[in-house]
């Protein structure tokens, strides 16, 4: 006999428009089902959520899962200018000492964390690929199915975004520190190893598992394997997702090595697409910007992260005029709350600015239906995170529609962040009052993986993680 879930909130966001008393219901596949199509010899299990409202899982579209190691290390003025690359040195210290067990509990709490937040979907720039020396595992790809098992066993959907790091920069020096687990110099192994994964991937055929190809910069992939990563990326049909124009000494080094400013460079190399996402994009002008639009590219913006290093603010408003759409992403893991990433996004534009309601209008999805500030908010942290990831839209998992997968996440409308809240203040109240604390289930393709603000594995997780920081830390 067919089993089905039924569950019916007081509030009900599918994704477009908010329902009083709707219903969802998926079949053991963890899939959507129209309920007017289930035949009667079935069993249904019917959950009632009081005071609750459901709506779409988050994607958190760039992530570095292991950097929740140096959370709260990494504030203390040791220099006269502390910026982006003395926090990127504290980083690389770390990753030079990570075992691949480290590794893997690292990671899992840090899944665990995005879950209890509300994020369904990881896309995961995985870079360490080697060991601290520098040599290579066995098995190429041994440390990036770590991360993908670790993303299984905590429940979340994941897209490792394998990323390729061929030279230590431009000047292509020999790699030091950390970076040494980073750089892989010969192309074609990475090629070798992306048909590796992606045979391994279809073989264990989990639905919540997929990859993207992720060349790390500019500076770390020379211009004809750009092409190519590109080219195979749109082969496969998967995501391409590259670092760009984060950093203002970013741009300066590109104008030095290739004339260009970086997305201008990545614009005449022909890789701006539909499949592509670039990371961070703060430093752009209107000429790239106009070329991102052009191309159907996505942005993927980290709000916090960037307020966390200094990065600046992009022209956000500008970005929503021409309709490209903005993804969001956790990536250096300084704050994990999807909540708080999406409410970043407009009041950073109203920093910028000096003026309030700056994001909405047209949009890049719903056959450029016009939408409300929030709306647009929403959208950034479900749809535009979904279709960064997955640009085969079959597999969209941020709508709440028959046919796709069961991904939502249960919010307290009893909540402090959120008391008082209607059908009409649905959205704005959750994208720019609301928090993670506000979450309460999260289910993933049809499992429910936080219950009651608990995930299974979180006392487990905590404790490999504390041994991880005693060993890394308190080291005498
Ligand atoms: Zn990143």
């Amino acid at each position: 006999m067919t089993r089905y879930v039924t569950v019916e909130p007081d509030l009900l966001y599918d994704g477009i428009r908010v329902l009083d008393g709707g219903k969802l219901t998926f079949d053991e596949s963890g899939t959507l089902v129209d309920p007017s199509q289930i035949l009667d010899d079935v069993s249904t299990t019917h959950l009632r959520f009081r005071n609750k409202a459901i709506v779409p899982g988050f994607v958190n579209s760039h992530s570095h899962a292991f950097q929740r190691l140096i959370r709260g290390r990494t504030h203390e003025k040791a220099a006269l200018r502390e910026d982006f690359w003395s926090w990127r040195q504290m980083m690389m210290t770390a990753v030079s000492q990570l075992t691949p067990e480290e590794l893997y509990q690292v990671t899992y709490l840090a899944f665990v964390e995005m879950l209890l937040a509300g994020y369904t979907t990881v896309g995961e720039f995985h870079y360490i690929h080697r060991q601290p020396d520098g040599s290579p595992y066995d098995e190429s790809n041994y440390l990036g199915k770590i991360v993908i098992q670790a993303a299984l066993d905590a429940g979340i959907r994941i897209v490792l975004l394998r990323t390729a790091t061929c030279r230590s920069g431009f000047a292509n020096t020999p790699a030091e520190g950390g970076q040494r687990r980073f750089v892989e110099p010969d192309p074609e192994q990475i090629f070798n190893d992306l048909e590796c994964l992606q045979n391994y991937l279809r073989r264990t055929d989990d639905p919540c598992s997929r990859m993207g190809v992720a060349p790390h910069s500019i500076r770390a992939v020379g211009a004809s394997e750009l092409v190519r990563f590109h080219a195979w990326a749109e082969k496969n049909h998967i995501s391409f997702h590259i670092h760009a124009a984060e950093q203002p000494a970013e741009v300066e080094a590109s104008l030095t090595h290739t004339g260009l400013r970086p997305v201008e460079y990545l614009a005449n190399l022909g890789v701006l697409s539909k499949i592509t996402t670039l990371v961070h994009a703060t430093h752009v002008n209107q000429y790239e910007i106009d070329r991102i639009a052009d191309t159907q590219t996505t942005v993927c913006v980290c709000p916090t992260t960037e307020a966390d290093l200094g990065d600046g603010l992009l022209p956000a408003g500008l970005m929503a005029q021409k309709r490209i759409p903005m993804a969001l992403g956790s990536d250096s893991q300084a704050i994990i709350d999807p909540f708080c990433e999406m409410r970043m996004l407009e009041t950073g534009e109203r920093l910028r600015t000096g003026q309030r309601i700056c994001l909405g209008g047209p949009s890049a999805h719903d056959n450029g239906t016009s939408l409300t500030m929030p709306e647009h908010l929403m959208r950034s942290g479900t749809v535009a995170g979904s279709r960064s990831l997955h640009p085969n839209v079959v597999e969209n998992p941020s709508l709440l529609r028959p046919g796709l997968p069961a991904d939502f996440v249960v919010v307290d409308l009893h909540h402090p962040s959120l008391v008082g809240c209607s059908r009409a203040t649905l959205i704005p109240s959750l994208v720019l009052h609301g928090a993670a604390g506000a979450v309460t289930d999260v289910w993933v393709q049809g499992k429910r993986r936080v219950s009651d603000k608990t995930h299974r594995g979180y006392n487990r997780g905590v404790q490999n993680f504390l041994t991880v920081c005693r060993r890394l830390f308190e080291t005498p």
